[in-house]
């Protein structure tokens, strides 16, 4: 039988509601739950106070939802306090787990040493951790608070995990493990899922699109997350088995529609993308405006002086002229910023370095400089290749000095990708 799971997660913390720190807990438990066809439709971050997270498991019971993941309030001070709430939650008075206790106390006793603690507080701080609900599971800890599994009757079952991010990760497996949280997630299918990326694709243009499919398919067995993520757009589809028909159709749709810009189906992005076809070949690059950031993106990849031979950061004229032989009187004629110009750097990289395939960037970043002609944002990329190939664009960009030059940067890793599927290795 497939059994859906509904999930709640809490992340306990004054300091996550008080937007000291940013909850690392959460998302990272979302997704782990999200693999395993587990459904979260609650995220809660609640301060350290006793009624907050009371309230908040209560609301979850009520959602419902099947699982309340809680992290954090573990530990031995007094406004660590999940344990005690949790165990009011579930009915249970908490009790002292005498192998906890111990267990707890060899910890501690190579801590003790370098912590400047009275004997006697070690000893409360060592009890408070090792009091659990009764009838609960106690996780052995990672740091020194164990986790705990912790079943309310007739209702959802709750994990409790240490709020430290690299102690809870730790634990994670431990509580996959315990005995009801296994049987709970038995049944529990992952999702289907589908992952599309466009480039170049405004949020807009896709939300009219599913509007459209959504007229003549039932949609609803499926969600749909759109994420902008830099110039690219991320289509995820996620649906419960049975669903992969009505999937299928809606992808179809929307690549028919926006084939043109997209980028992937399978998850991967456009720098894995250009490695994969890069590799084979040797790249090329005279940059101007974006001031070697596009050669930066090259090598920010592991294993990229496979393919990337060089980069010249040709930000004056003198330098297009004498480091990528651009002709002195097309600068003058065309100006640097130009199709023309773009189109001899891209060349005189290729050429420079020996290249397979040679790719320029020359723009007005701003905030000055800008002309009506060329105004700030005006930027002309070229990208050509040793068997003649040449690819331009002229775009104009929107932002500030520091988004002109890194959409450039993307607008030219698209670019390349697109002249590398074009061309085979030789
Ligand atoms: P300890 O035994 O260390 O006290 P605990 O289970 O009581 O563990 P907390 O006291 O809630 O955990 O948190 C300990 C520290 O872990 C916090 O000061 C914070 O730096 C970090 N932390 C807790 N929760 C989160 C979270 N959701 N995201 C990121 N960091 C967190």
């Amino acid at each position: 039988v497939v059994a859906e799971l509904r999930a709640g997660i809490v992340a306990t913390g004054s300091e996550l509601v008080a937007g000291r720190i940013a909850d690392a807990n959460g998302p990272w438990l979302a997704q782990r739950l999200g693999e395993l066809g587990v459904e979260v439709p609650y995220l809660l971050s609640v301060s350290d106070r006793r009624d907050e997270l009371a309230a908040a498991l209560t609301f979850l019971a009520d959602a419902p939802v099947g699982l309340i993941v809680v992290s954090g309030g573990l530990g031995p001070t007094a406004d660590d306090l999940t344990a005690e709430v949790v165990a009011a939650f579930a009915g249970a008075e908490l009790v002292l787990d005498e192998a906890m206790e111990s267990t707890i106390a060899e910890i501690l006793a190579s801590y003790a040493a370098r912590m400047d603690l009275s004997a006697e507080a070690l000893r409360v701080a060592n009890r408070k951790q090792a009091m659990v609900p009764r009838g609960a599971l106690a996780l052995q800890p990672v740091g020194t608070a164990p986790g705990l599994v912790v079943r309310r009757a007739g209702g959802p079952l709750v994990v409790v995990l240490p709020g430290p991010p690299r102690e809870l990760q730790a634990m994670w497996p431990a509580a996959l493990a315990a005995p009801e949280m296994a049987s709970l997630l038995a049944g529990v299918r992952p999702f289907g899922a589908v992952s599309l990326r466009f480039f170049s694709l405004p949020e807009s243009e896709i939300t009219a699109t599913l509007t459209e499919l959504g007229e003549r398919l039932d949609l609803s067995p499926l969600e749909i997350t759109t994420c902008q993520r830099r110039s690219e757009l991320e289509v995820d589809i996620r649906f419960r088995p049975g669903a992969e028909a009505v999937s299928e159709a809606l992808v179809d749709g929307v690549i028919d529609r926006h084939r043109k810009q997209l980028v992937s189906t399978d998850g991967t992005t456009t720098d894995e993308q250009v490695a994969a076809l890069l590799t084979g070949r040797r790249i090329g690059l005279g940059e101007s405006c974006t001031g070697g950031l596009v050669t930066a993106r090259l090598t920010d990849r592991p294993g990229s002086s496979d393919y990337v031979a060089g980069g010249v950061v040709a930000y004056s004229n003198d330098a297009k002229v004498s480091l990528l032989g651009v002709p002195a009187e097309l600068i003058e004629r065309h100006g640097a910023v130009s199709p023309e110009v773009a189109r001899a750097m891209a060349d005189g990289a290729r050429k420079r370095f020996d290249a397979d395939i040679g790719c320029s960037v020359t723009g007005v970043a701003g905030p000055g400089g800008g002309t009506p002609d060329k105004p700030v944002g005006y930027v002309c990329f070229c990208v050509t290749t040793a068997d003649g190939g040449v690819l331009a664009r002229e775009v104009h960009l929107r932002g500030s000095r520091a988004e002109v030059r890194e959409r450039s940067v993307d607008v030219a890793m698209h670019l390349i990708r697109r002249a590398a599927s074009r061309t085979t290795p030789s």
